[in-house]
């Protein structure tokens, strides 16, 4: 690669200062790297950039192939080609008024055959080529209209035949700015050979042989390959933190809670309802795994309605028998009174205390055998609960879930998103979690039925007909505010409110939504279940574990806004209690989308996830899980033979703390969760 012209004083004392066999350790600053002065590291950084490590982990985002030109007498207008030559006829043209900087030539193959070449925007080039150069350069061949020929548009250049890794680029600091730095530092990187220590199954190729044929691979393949063992390497060092996660504290250790027989049988005796087997069987499964004295962490996966809250009261009886505390963490005051109100009738005769903690209702002590019901307010109570149940986990970040469970607590998850069992066997053992399928016998199916936009009276008619029987609903809508979005524009929540007001003029209905104030809400809630309000005009705040029995019909508008996951956990908010529920989605498209379609076939949670895995990729779905795995840059956690080839790798890891660890802990450090502020 031709280097370019150190300029100015600064730099050149720089450069004779660096020692002769420069080495660069993976923390050195790149401002000690040749030609990178403090603008240029300013760039870098807008990269992530700061340090060699970085830059050396500034993975390329593809390879361009230049190991195999074509004749030019052989390419084909319109494609992609690689031409080898020699450069003559350069002009170049400075950028004037609105037109670009431009440089124009000529490559000349072997055989003698010409290809007018071009490239814009890079003035730089003025002090890189020259005639009679011979040069690699591969770009699209596109057709130049004024001058009725054929050129070579951009091309990328290398000064022999090469693969040449692209990288995430951003102004100022090009590709090939990139591959000189690499160059420069990849020759001289002093590594800890403990990394490859931790992975003996990877002798065939070191990881600084990984990072050197990622970087200057003699091949295609053989980058792909380097960068799917560098792709295992992080997807290892995160199972072995998740592994960590779960045994961490076994040191300090949790206390044990032994399954109390009698309380547990006498909450389930005196129940309104017989417990499904799915309830039965994981709610005594849990209680018994809770004897342990490492810190347990469970997460249960169960559809809206399938009754999650009898399983987490199944699994922290004991606990409260035993005199220890518990504290169970939901996302909003509104669940957080209503779980509140709703534990002591289902604990009937076993009378535990039940407090609930919120920013305005804070215990001025914390008692033993008390279940303390609240939202994040929990978090800084003190107290050593025995167990901590996250509730809707989804709505927490990883990192508040962690200061919930401190050290010495079992911490069990519960979560209505469905994950397919194929993918969590793939991330988690099989210990670690639990999912609810069956739903109580009493639930009657949800009926869903898709319409357009347009026909909105339908919707409004079927909600009418349900509060003229005394029922409730909710029209849901995607925001509060009218806005132009992707998918459209979208009336405000308010002008919903009027328009369905005006189809039905003698329903009362209600605004409810995240921006009104806490009593607002709380008032508002409080009419609904009074039955004093027929239909909250809602946003997705409605979304988690709000339980009306007496609501019956729900409306989403614009449901194209929705995920699939999420319209199947709005759409669990009626037909809760004994009458069935009906749930109507329009969309603004002229064909019913796939998505909406499944949703009206199915009712089950886990097949609809399987679906929105086909049809619109893990995405959205892996989003929780994905938040425990920190910034991943090179694995795909959808791979699944390659996140479960890492679960093995893991486990066989040495559980010690030695040198080699440390090494290989300091080297993915930017695969902590970003959130986390106890690294
Ligand atoms: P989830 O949290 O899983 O969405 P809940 O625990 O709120 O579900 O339960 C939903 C409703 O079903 C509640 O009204 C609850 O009392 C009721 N329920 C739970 N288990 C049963 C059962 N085995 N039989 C009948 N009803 C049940
Ligand atoms: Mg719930």
């Amino acid at each position: 690669m031709a280097p370019s012209r150190p300029k100015g004083r600064t730099r050149l004392t720089k450069r004779n200062s660096a020692p002769a066999a420069p080495s660069y350790p993976l923390t050195t600053p790149v401002t000690a790297l040749p030609r990178v002065g403090p603008a240029i590291a300013a760039r870098l950084a807008r990269l992530g950039i700061r340090t060699v490590q970085d830059l050396l982990f500034h993975w390329p985002r593809t390879w361009l192939d230049l190991t195999a030109p074509t004749p030019v007498a052989a390419l084909v207008g319109g494609s992609v080609g690689v031409v080898e030559g020699e450069l003559s006829e350069l002009v170049f043209t400075p950028a004037i008024a609105k037109r670009r900087a431009r440089v124009t030539g000529v490559i000349t193959d072997v055989a003698g055959d010409r290809l007018p070449v071009v490239w814009h925007n890079q003035s730089f080039l003025r002090r890189v080529l020259a005639n009679g150069q011979r040069w690699l350069c591969t770009g699209p061949i596109r057709w130049n209209f004024q001058q009725n020929v054929w050129e070579l548009s951009n091309p990328q250049r290398a000064t022999e035949r090469a693969v040449l890794p692209i990288y995430p680029e951003t102004a100022g600091i090009t590709s090939s700015f990139l591959r000189g730095l690499v160059a420069e530092v990849l020759p001289h990187i002093a590594l800890p050979n403990a990394v490859d220590e931790l992975r003996p199954d990877t002798v065939s190729l070191p990881f600084l042989a990984a990072v050197r044929a990622v970087h200057q691979p003699v091949s295609v393949a053989a980058a792909r390959a380097a960068r799917q063992r560098l792709a295992l390497d992080e997807l290892v060092f995160v199972q072995h933190q998740l592994l960590g996660q779960r045994t961490e504290g076994a040191a300090t250790g949790a206390v044990p809670v032994p399954p109390s027989v009698e309380t547990l049988r006498t909450f389930v005796r005196q129940l309104p309802f017989e417990l499904t087997d799915d309830q039965r069987r994981i709610g005594w499964s849990i209680a018994n795994l809770l004897d342990s004295p490492a810190p347990v962490r469970h997460m249960v996966q169960g559809d809206v309605g399938t009754g999650k809250t009898v399983v987490g009261l199944l699994a922290v009886l004991s606990a409260l028998a035993a005199g220890r505390s518990v504290y169970w963490m939901v996302p909003t005051q509104l669940l957080a009174r209503q779980l509140a109100e709703r534990i002591p009738k289902l604990l009937g005769i076993s009378r535990f205390p039940v407090v609930l903690v919120t920013a305005r209702d804070r215990p001025a002590a914390v008692a033993g055998g008390t279940l303390y019901v609240g939202t994040h307010a929990l978090l800084t109570l003190p107290g050593d609960p025995a167990v901590v149940i996250v509730d809707e986990q989804h709505r927490f970040g990883v990192e508040q879930q962690r200061r919930l469970a401190r050290s010495g607590s079992h911490l069990l998850t519960m979560t209505a998103t469905p994950i397919p069992r194929t993918l969590l066997l793939a991330l988690y053992d099989e210990r670690t979690f639990s999912q609810l399928r069956m739903r109580p016998s009493m639930q009657q199916p949800v009926q869903t039925t898709v319409l357009r936009a347009t026909e909105r009276s339908l919707a409004a008619a079927t909600l009418g007909a349900a509060v003229a029987r005394g029922e409730q609903g909710f029209v849901i809508v995607p925001r509060i505010e009218a806005g132009e979005g992707e998918r459209g524009p979208t009336p405000s929540l308010a002008e919903t409110r009027t328009a369905y007001q005006s189809l039905l003029p003698g329903v009362r209905f209600s605004a409810y939504h995240g921006q009104l104030d806490p009593a607002e809400q709380e008032r508002i809630m409080a009419a609904y279940l009074a039955r004093e309000i027929d239909v909250l005009v809602a946003t997705s705040v409605v979304e988690v574990g709000l339980d009306v029995p007496n609501a019956t019909t729900m409306v989403i508008e614009q449901a194209d806004w929705f995920g699939l996951a999420q319209l199947h956990q709005l759409r669990g908010r009626v037909g809760r209690g004994a009458l069935a529920g009906t749930c109507i989605v329009l969309h603004g498209q002229d064909a019913a989308p796939e998505r909406l379609t499944a949703l009206a076939r199915s009712l089950d949670g886990f097949a609809l996830a399987e679906l929105d895995l086909t049809i619109r990729g893990p995405g959205d779905l892996l989003g929780e899980l994905q938040a425990g795995w920190g910034r991943l840059k090179l694995a795909d956690v959808t791979d699944l033979a390659l996140v479960r080839q890492s679960r093995d790798l893991a486990s066989q890891l040495a559980a010690d703390t030695s040198a080699s660890q440390a090494a290989w802990r300091a080297l993915y450090q930017y695969l902590r969760d970003p959130d986390d502020t106890s690294a």
